[in-house]
């Protein structure tokens, strides 16, 4: 069913496979100092400390008094998302595209109108994305403008 490319060549993949999913990240590291590289958690009352525990960094500039030689925290890319998930489904003519932010899940999907439906659409594609209305299974969204959400409230 699928082609899977990755970086431009083809994997293996089982003729009968309906999805794919890739993962993303792998440590849960969401911030890493922008000096030192250690991953860094933040405290309940703003601090940024490293795996052992320590709010020094041990790369910090001592020439920059202004961040009293601690960590630098910087947000890794995509940590966000935990996996996207491709799933075609020749049933229903459809695909969709799970994508996993945190404990949230979000789908859209594009399908086709069966030729012989008595409707104006037969043979139309439609295209299905999150909104705060669609009932269950996804995070909440809080609409900025047409298209676009903030991913929780
Ligand atoms: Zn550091």
């Amino acid at each position: 069913m699928f082609s899977v490319l990755v970086d431009g060549r083809t994997v293996d993949t089982v003729d009968d496979d309906e999805s794919v999913t890739v993962e993303i990240g792998g440590d849960d590291t969401t911030y890493r100092c922008s000096s030192c590289g250690n991953a860094l958690s933040e405290t309940a009352d703003g601090h940024w400390l490293d795996e052992c525990g320590g709010a020094d960094c041990p790369d910090a500039d001592p020439d920059n008094e202004g961040k009293g030689g601690g960590h630098v925290p910087a947000a890794v890319p995509l940590s966000w998302c935990n996996h996207v998930r491709v799933h075609a489904d020749e049933s229903q003519d459809s695909v969709t595209v799970y994508l996993r932010v945190g404990t949230k899940s979000f789908a859209l999907a594009a399908r086709r109108i069966p030729d012989d439906a008595e409707s104006v659409l037969a043979g139309r594609l439609l295209l299905d994305v999150p909104h705060p209305d669609a009932p269950g299974g996804h995070g909440p969204l809080t609409p900025l403008r047409d298209g676009t959400y903030l991913i929780g409230s």
